[in-house]
C-alpha cells in the first residue's frame, strides 16, 4: 500500500463480529469508520468518499443490496457484500449488484483484509492490471501466461478468458457450463471442476505454483492474481 491512508465504511449490525474486523483494519493500517445499520449510509458515503465499503446484505433496516445498488448510481467506490451463507450467495449471484466481490461467513479477518486489499488494488490507477500478465491471442487460439505459453484445448482458452475477463469477479459454475460448454446432457457443474482443474495444472506448470483461478466454496471460480505476483 501506498503512504497515503485508506479509508473504509464497513457496515456490520452483528456488533461483536464488527468490532473484531475493523480492530484487525484498523492494525492494517486502514482508517474504518464502522456503522451497525444500514440507515443513513448512502449520505455518510457521499460525504466521507470511502475508499472501500464493505457491507453486510443482511442489516434491519434496508438491506446491503440495495445500499449497494444506490451507490452504484453515483459511485464507483469498491464494494464488498458479506453474505450470511453460502446459498444466499448462490442466489445473489443471479442478479447485478454491483459489487466487486463477495465474502461469505463466518468471516475470516485474514481473508477480509486479503480481498480488500485485492479489491483496493484493483481500483488503483497507477497499478499493473492483471492483463498484461496474461495474454490472449484469439487468432491463435494462444494465450501466454508470464510470457510462457499455454498449451490449452479451445474450451480452455475459452474458460480462461471468460474468468480472466471478470477481473476478480466471481462466475458461477452454471454461468461457466451455459456460456462455454452449452446446455447439452451430460455437461454439468463437474465437467466445470474437472475442467477447471485441468487448467489450473496447465498454469502451474509454465510457471511454478502459480494458482490464479480461486475457488468459492459454493459458489463458483474467478480469476486474481496472487499478491506476490504484481
Ligand atoms: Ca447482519
Amino acid at each position: 500500500m501506498s503512504g497515503e491512508v485508506k479509508h473504509i465504511l464497513f457496515v456490520e449490525d452483528e456488533v461483536k463480529a464488527a468490532d473484531i474486523i475493523t480492530r484487525y483494519l484498523l492494525k492494517a493500517g486502514y482508517s474504518v469508520d464502522t456503522t451497525h445499520t444500514g440507515e443513513g449510509v448512502i449520505e455518510s458515503v457521499r460525504e466521507s468518499e470511502p475508499d472501500l465499503i464493505l457491507l453486510d446484505i443482511m442489516l434491519p433496516e434496508v438491506d446491503g443490496i440495495t445500499i449497494c445498488r444506490k451507490i452504484r448510481s453515483f459511485s464507483d467506490v469498491p464494494i464488498i457484500l458479506l453474505t450470511a451463507r453460502v446459498d444466499e450467495l448462490d442466489r445473489i449471484l443471479g442478479f447485478d449488484t454491483g459489487a466487486d466481490d463477495y465474502i461469505c461467513k463466518p468471516v475470516n479477518p485474514r481473508e477480509i483484509l486479503a480481498r480488500v486489499k485485492a479489491a483496493l488494488r484493483r481500483s488503483g490507477p497507477s497499478l499493473p492490471k492483471s492483463r498484461t500478465i496474461l495474454e490472449f491471442d484469439d487468432s491463435r487460439l494462444l494465450a501466454t501466461y508470464k510470457g510462457q505459453r499455454l498449451d490449452l484445448t479451445l474450451k480452455e482458452f475459452q474458460l480462461l478468458k471468460m474468468l480472466h475477463s471478470g477481473d476478480g469477479k466471481i462466475f458461477t459454475r452454471e454461468q461457466i457450463r451455459k456460456k462455454i460448454y452449452g446446455t447439452s446432457r451430460g455437461n454439468n457443474s463437474r465437467t466445470v471442476d474437472a475442467a477447471i482443474k485441468k487448467l489450473r495444472d496447465k498454469i502451474s506448470s509454465v510457471v511454478e505454483g502459480e494458482s490464479p483461478i480461486r475457488s468459492v466454496y459454493g459458489a463458483g471460480y474467478s480469476f486474481e492474481l496472487p499478491e506476490s505476483s504484481i
